[in-house]
């Protein structure tokens, strides 16, 4: 089979940029064998390739990605690995009970899988803390959306904390925030970091990794054989770890939704810009409003900065041209001028977005595709949890272990199908704008 498109990543990984320029990438050449093939380096690959090496040790694991580790979706989110349910279609992230008590279950599990390998890794706090989150209300009606969440997780048996605006200015320096509604749970990451951590750390144990390997044909010839630019891989097994992109690889077509998301990053604050913002130096908010504006603030490796991550945009070609990133930058800078008036002269300096894969009835993809080939897609717009645990089950399922979570992801209903495409990106279009304007000051 063809591969019929391959990643493009619009604007710069900027998380990626903070860091020091990698070892140069070694792409796969010549004819090679392994046996397991991952293909991805992202959560997936990432969590499919740690999984595989302790199942089964001594294995030859080989992972390809189209790009440099950290350069793809895994290194250009907004790091938050989120515990609870996250349904980015709902008004207050939340949904039915049980529904929502399996998820909670299962992102811990992702959770766990990222802990473990930061702690075997030796990765710092700032690629890996658990934190917990908050989500920040700026209106009347997302304060009432954080209290109706609330409300929620009591009905789940999960512990939450109401801030209020003077805690909410004490920790961001802003007086935009009129509460914040704290959960203990989630991990927050700095994305590039921890997945070139974990890469660097599954070299050392001697797995291959080829970046700048895109696989442009997988055929089954007896064995598995991907075939690249300048090489190919025959394996018995394969885990497709390519989030979206299992589009390309010819399967599920018709059912999986290629959405966008965007961020802008400040440049460097100076030590007066940040005295006069105040509050704490790191700190992190996701919208009471699943369609308004995530921030950041980081310190650490590349300075005091600020991320302002908003929009969504449904492109099934899994590609946007650069007059996308002009068009959100406006949207990315009103968001910022608003939260931080006290500093007027702070630009940005990276702009970018990504990919992101959701199924309308929100399942993953985790299973066997065809005789060993497995597959860790489609993590609705989680991928830092959803993504580890996904990798881990896929791995778990190709080596014949069993769990309940694994049990659970293969008694799942398939993605539902999509509307034709022309309608289907009208009314995703007219809903997702609807929704944005209806967020108000949450975007
Ligand atoms: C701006 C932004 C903010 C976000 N914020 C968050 C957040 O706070 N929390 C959260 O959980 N998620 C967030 N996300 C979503 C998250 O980044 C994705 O869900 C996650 O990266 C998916 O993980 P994955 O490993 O499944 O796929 P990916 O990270 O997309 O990795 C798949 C890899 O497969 C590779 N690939 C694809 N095709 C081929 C091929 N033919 N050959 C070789 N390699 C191939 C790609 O290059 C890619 O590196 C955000 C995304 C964006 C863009």
């Amino acid at each position: 089979m063809q591969v019929a498109r391959l990643p493009r990543d619009p604007g710069p990984a900027a998380w990626n940029r903070l860091l020091p320029e990698p070892e140069p990438p070694v792409p796969l050449e010549g004819k090679q064998t392994a046996d397991w093939l991952v293909i991805g380096a992202g959560f997936a690959g990432l969590a499919a390739a740690h999984r595989l090496s302790k199942l089964s040790p001594g294995d030859r694991i080989m992972v390809l990605d189209a790009v440099r580790v950290g350069d793809g979706p895994a290194g250009r989110n907004s790091g938050f690995m989120i515990d609870l349910p996250h349904d980015l279609t709902s008004d207050d992230y939340g949904g039915a009970l049980q529904t929502d008590l399996a998820q909670t279950e299962d992102n811990r599990r992702g959770i766990a899988h990222a802990a473990e390998m930061a702690t075997e890794f030796g990765l710092s706090e700032e690629a890996f803390t658990m934190s917990g989150k908050i989500n920040g209300a700026a209106t009347a009606k997302g304060d009432a959306r954080n209290k109706a969440f609330a409300g929620h997780l009591s009905a789940m048996g999960e512990p939450s904390e109401m801030f209020d605006a003077a805690q909410m200015r004490k920790i961001t320096g802003t007086q935009y925030y009129q509460s914040g509604l704290f959960t203990p749970g989630s991990a927050m990451i700095q994305p590039a970091m921890f997945v070139r951590g974990v890469a660097v750390g599954l070299r050392s144990n001697r797995l291959t990794i080829h970046e700048n390997s895109p696989v442009t044909a997988l055929e089954r010839q007896g064995d598995w054989v991907a075939t690249t630019p300048k090489g190919q891989v025959t394996a018995p097994r394969v885990i497709l770890a390519v989030n979206g992109h299992l589009n390309s690889f010819g399967y599920l077509p018709g059912r999986l939704m290629h959405v966008f998301t965007y961020a802008s990053m400040t440049r460097v604050l100076t030590a007066k810009e940040s005295a006069c913002l105040g509050g704490q130096a790191v700190w992190g908010l996701t919208p009471a409003d699943p369609m308004g504006t995530t921030v950041r603030r980081i310190s650490g490796t590349g300075g005091d900065r600020i991320i302002i991550r908003n929009r969504f945009t449904f492109d099934p070609t899994m590609e946007v041209d650069a007059t996308r990133i002009d068009d959100v930058a406006r949207d990315h800078d009103t968001a910022f001028a608003a939260r931080f008036p006290m500093l007027p002269h702070v630009t940005m300096e990276h702009r970018w977005g990504g990919r992101l894969c959701l199924s309308r009835n929100g399942v993953q993809v985790i299973g066997e595709l065809d005789e060993g080939l497995y597959s860790a897609c489609c993590q609705n717009g989680l991928g830092t949890a959803k993504g580890t645990l996904a990798g881990g089950l896929a791995a778990e399922l190709a080596i014949g272990q069993s769990s309940p979570a694994l049990k659970r992801a293969l008694g799942a209903a398939d993605p539902s199908r999509l509307p034709p495409v022309p309608i289907a990106k009208l009314g995703a279009a007219l809903h997702l704008r609807w929704n944005e304007w209806r967020a108000g000051r949450e975007l």
